[in-house]
């Protein structure tokens, strides 16, 4: 029996997962978190799929990524030192405006995506030296990589494109949408348990510390939050979601910030953060109850509600609301705020089932099913490497979330 390593690699931390690889999906062993790299206090956490905490026994600081992957496979390796891995799946931001598959990885297939770096500073860099310690570490595994692109590359062009000089659409400047391994996952779900919704019109809200939100029709995007980079669209945690670029000028001119500075200001400072003055923590938020949560909390599902209705005309009407990410698949009060009073929009909820975290949480009669769905980005990063393994999917240029359908 062979197993598969999941790792998504951010700026500061690193997920990973350990699969088992069988006849059926792979059967999730164990899950965890290298959190704070780079930082004194750096920390490993895991958990097995039936719930039971695994312990890191060697705590102290991690410097880098490759540090941080060390330290997670010792762990793994002493909880289940039967494990042999066949293959490891990275989920990596960014794969350009071609790639709309997962792809084998290289060194010279890594080397490419470094051209897309400054397209996404703050995460590709990372998602590449994560795969890069991967590599080295488990040199005869195959490696694969998921695209958080690669799902919106059926966008129309008209969803692709800022109005700017062709030229910069050419050198790249176009809307690619990102969280595509997680609307991978939810479409391909949706496939398997509601076929019907599946081929209709579709927008998924994942509402997480990041937050996106995708038009489907029959399980593929056609439209999305997110465009150039992760910090457009809805507001996020700690990042701004959109803004008038004016505003990046004036805080050039008029306020005399650097490059640095202003993507500090946006990508960490804004947000939930930014407006709350409080914290990021969706949580924390819903308990304080002061009026600067409470402004935060109201722009937050103002912003939802205003893309629900232009995703909504996007797709010319809409089957299913589906939410997902941290706060989408647990916080009953944000699910309400964004469908609460919209029977005019063809959605009503159930009160019972909102407060459940039911699968479906509107009333029998509501036109428009409003669904929560846990996503499972982990999961579709280790289908990715089976199909790799099988020769299947994605050695032949398919899509894994069609081959799933
Ligand atoms: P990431 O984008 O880092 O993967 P997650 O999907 O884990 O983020 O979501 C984190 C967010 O989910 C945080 O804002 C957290 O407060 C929120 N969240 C988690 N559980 C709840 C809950 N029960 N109620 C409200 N918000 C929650």
């Amino acid at each position: 029996m062979t197993h598969v390593i999941t790792l998504n690699a951010g700026s500061s931390s690193l997920k990973f997962g350990l699969f088992k690889l069988g006849v059926n999906d792979p059967a999730l062993v164990c899950s965890g978190l290298v959190d704070r790299i780079g930082m004194p206090d750096a920390q490993v956490e895991a958990e097995t799929a039936d719930g039971n905490h695994v312990t890191d026994d060697a705590p102290g600081p991690i410097a880098d990524q490759a540090e941080a992957l060390e330290r997670a496979l010792n762990m793994l390796e002493r909880h289940f030192p039967e494990m042999v891995v066949s293959a490891v799946g990275h989920r990596i931001v960014h794969g350009g405006a071609e790639i709309d598959t997962p792809q084998p990885l290289t060194p010279q297939m890594l080397k490419a995506l470094e051209k897309f770096s400054p397209f996404a500073p703050l995460h590709q860099p990372h998602n590449i030296s994560g795969a890069r310690a991967a590599m080295e570490r488990f040199p005869d595994a195959a490696q694969i990589a998921c695209f958080d692109t690669a799902f919106h590359r059926s966008h129309p062009w008209v969803n692709d494109v800022f109005a700017l000089p062709r030229e910069f659409y050419d050198k790249g400047v176009r809307r690619y949408g990102f969280h595509g391994v997680s609307y991978d996952y939810i479409s391909g779900h949706l496939a398997e348990t509601a076929p019907l919704l599946h081929a209709g019109r579709v927008v998924v809200a994942h509402l997480g510390n990041g937050a996106s939100m995708c038009a489907m029709v029959n399980g593929r995007s056609v439209g999305s939050t997110m465009g150039f980079s992760a910090l457009d669209g809805l507001p996020m945690g700690t990042r701004c979601g959109q803004l008038d670029p004016g505003v990046v000028l004036y805080l050039m001119d008029q306020e005399g910030m650097s490059a640095d500075e202003i993507a500090d200001l946006l990508y960490n400072k804004s947000g939930l953060l930014g407006l709350s003055g409080m914290g990021n923590d969706m949580r924390v938020l819903e308990q304080a109850d002061t009026r600067e949560s409470r402004q935060a909390i109201n722009y937050f599902t103002f912003r939802i509600r205003r893309e629900l209705g232009a995703l909504t005309a996007v797709l010319g009407g809409l089957d299913a609301v589906v939410f997902t990410g941290g706060i989408g698949e647990n916080s009953r009060l944000i699910r309400d705020r964004v469908c609460g009073d919209m029977g005019w929009f063809g959605i009503e909820l159930d009160p019972d089932a909102n407060a459940d975290n039911s699968r479906i949480i509107s009333t029998d009669l509501s036109r428009v099913c409003v669904m929560v769905i846990p996503t499972n980005e982990e999961l579709v990063i280790a289908r990715a490497a089976a199909d790799l393994l099988h020769n299947r999917g994605s050695a032949a240029g398919q899509p894994i979330h069609n081959l799933r359908a």
